[in-house]
């Protein structure tokens, strides 16, 4: 199954892929995670993307469009993939068309309010990427990442400044793609509100698995 993963930032699209990508059997492909990789490898995509990722706004279409078309021609992702943060504008939507077929977007619908909550409570694994939160998800032990051991901390972008921007940039550049896959009959909506648990109880009853 290929499944696009649609949301403002904060609503638990990569939580939620985590647990779908091992429900389906497929990867999740999640650009955040591939850009903060790079920019903890200081390699010259995490050095020209840093920047922009810590100012809470969108690195540019060419070299996104690039990068993910790279990464779905692989082996690992011909039976199926969950984009998690991708597409995050319409060209980006109108080049993934040209390179793949995804079969649902799945849109998290949640109120900015919610967002704020979560993502300055966010906690983040700097090995695995796995998603904490200090009230919703917390880690057993403070600062451990329950998963792998490694280091849990916030991520520059969560910080009040750069939510501010990430939720203007979500509502101007990529919540027109809800009309967009809406029309294309490939969009089914997901109350993003309850905790991850109910979550992925909805998720499931709405691709039917
Ligand atoms: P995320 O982890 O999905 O919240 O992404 C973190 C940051 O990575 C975003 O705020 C952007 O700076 C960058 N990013 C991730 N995905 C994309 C995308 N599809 N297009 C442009 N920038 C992206």
């Amino acid at each position: 199954m290929k499944l696009i993963f649609l949301g403002p930032p904060g609503a638990g699209k990569g939580t939620l892929a985590v647990r779908a990508s091992e429900i389906l059997n497929v990867l999740q492909i999640s650009t955040g995670s591939i850009f903060r990789a790079a920019v903890t490898a200081e390699s010259p995509l995490g050095l020209k993307v840093k920047a922009i990722m810590d100012a809470g706004k969108l690195v540019d279409d060419e070299t996104t469009i690039a990068l993910v078309k790279e990464r779905l021609a692989m082996d690992d992702v011909q039976k199926g993939y969950i984009l998690d943060g991708f597409p995050r504008t319409i060209p980006q939507a109108q080049a993934l068309a040209e390179f793949s077929a995804v079969d649902k977007v799945v849109n998290f619908d949640i109120p900015d309010a919610n967002v704020i909550e979560r993502l300055s409570g966010r906690r983040v694994c700097r090995k695995c990427g796995y998603n904490f939160h200090v009230i919703f998800n917390k880690t057993s032990k403070e600062g451990i990442c329950d998963r792998c051991g490694g280091e849990v901390y916030i991520r520059d972008d969560d910080k009040p400044e750069a939510i501010k921007k990430r939720l203007e940039v979500y509502r101007e550049q990529t919540a027109p793609l809800i009309e967009y896959y809406r029309k294309k009959g490939l969009l089914l909506d997901i109350d993003a509100r309850p905790l991850i648990d109910e979550m992925e109880v909805i998720f499931k009853k709405a691709i039917g698995v």
